[in-house]
């Protein structure tokens, strides 16, 4: 038997949830639910398109929405929504918002007898996962987050706002240096600019004075004060030459000790050549979960850390005894 799947919006997470759900033949997708006009989006892959208001007609006939909105606004209006309906999966973001954000998943989907995956993906998502394991096992010691080499989003809005600058992409970049003492036993007290830098590339309107873009770009408060910033000139051939795709990744790394000094150390890595099709992977194996548990008779909202990690994998009990352990 398949598990019937919806993906609620189609930007570059829902295209990597298609094609995620494309390689799990466990899966069916059911429909794409977009607030824009269907028709529109309409590829000639038979995939089917609908408009959002149109998701209360399908239910019964989907298992589990796979939720693609953006985390500033969207996942906070929709998520809530769709779990009065539907059993969901999220890829919400914002860590400072997760506890609110969970209290209002949780409320509606118990309200509609459903279950609800928040915030899965990578950061937050594996990375919780690995932290979490890392400081139960080795509650004595330091745990340390890196990203990168990655696109970031949210500063390559913020160089593309700076006047002259025409177009442009931001690479977070972690401090080898700073990754290899932490490797080599030591559990150093960083700054922000010790472990990341910003390399940004862009491509400045004609007649723009590079220097007053570079000045303005540098010294942004939030984005790029804290940290040691390149900014690097490009033509908009090379930006679309050679900044095009989404990478991402980074680590999560745990320095402890156990007993009288043995130096234990826990590592997590990820290199990512597209970081929303990796993330839509993640959010398909959750929606797994989410289904099963489901039909054990399980409702409200759930995190990364109460979802078993058998649940995740198409395999059964018995298989995974057998193969993995
Ligand atoms: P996009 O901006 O590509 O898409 C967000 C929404 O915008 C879509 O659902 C879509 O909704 C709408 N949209 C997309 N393209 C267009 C367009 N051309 N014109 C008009 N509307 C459009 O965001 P991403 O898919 O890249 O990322 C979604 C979220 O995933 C991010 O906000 C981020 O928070 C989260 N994320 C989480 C990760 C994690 O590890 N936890 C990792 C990566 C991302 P509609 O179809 O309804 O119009």
């Amino acid at each position: 038997m398949t598990i019937k799947a919806g993906i609620v919006g189609y930007g570059n997470l829902g295209k990597g949830v298609q094609k995620a759900i494309a390689q799990n033949p466990d899966f069916e997708l059911v429909a794409v639910f977009t607030r824009r006009q269907p028709e529109q989006l309409a590829s000639g892959d038979g995939v089917r398109f609908e408009h959002i208001s149109a998701a209360e007609q399908y239910k019964g006939k989907i298992d589990v929405m796979i939720l693609c909105g953006g985390s500033a606004t969207d996942l906070p209006e929709q998520t809530p929504a769709i779990a009065k309906m539907f059993n969901t999966v999220d890829s919400f973001d914002t860590h400072a918002k997760i506890p609110e954000f969970f209290e209002s998943v949780d409320a509606a989907a118990k309200q509609g007898g459903n279950l609800s995956v928040i915030s899965t993906g990578w950061d937050p998502g594996l990375f919780s996962l690995n932290r979490l394991l890392a400081e139960s096992i080795l509650p004595q010691g330091t745990g340390y987050t890196f990203w990168g080499k990655g696109v970031s989003q949210g500063h390559s809005d913020a160089i593309r706002r700076v006047p002259g600058v025409k177009a442009g992409v931001q690479y977070t970049v972690p401090v080898e240096a700073a990754i290899e003492r932490i490797r080599s036993g030591e559990t150093p007290d960083f700054t922000t600019r010790e472990k990341h830098l910003r390399v940004c590339y862009v491509v400045a309107e004609e007649g723009a004075d590079q220097e007053e873009i570079r000045k303005a770009i540098v010294t942004m408060p939030n984005y790029f004060a804290d940290y040691d910033t390149e900014v690097h000139f490009i033509t908009e051939e090379q930006l679309k030459e050679e900044h095009q795709g989404m990478p991402h990744g980074g680590f999560v790394i745990r320095s402890g000790e156990t007993g009288a000094g043995s130096k234990q150390i826990i590592e997590f890595g990820l290199k990512l050549d597209s970081n929303p099709e990796f993330t839509a992977s993640v959010l398909v194996a959750y929606a797994r979960a989410a289904y099963r548990l489901s039909k054990e008779g399980q409702s409200g909202a759930k995190t990364v850390f109460d979802i078993p990690y058998g649940l995740l994998s198409p395999k059964s009990p018995e298989e995974l005894r057998r193969d993995l352990l």
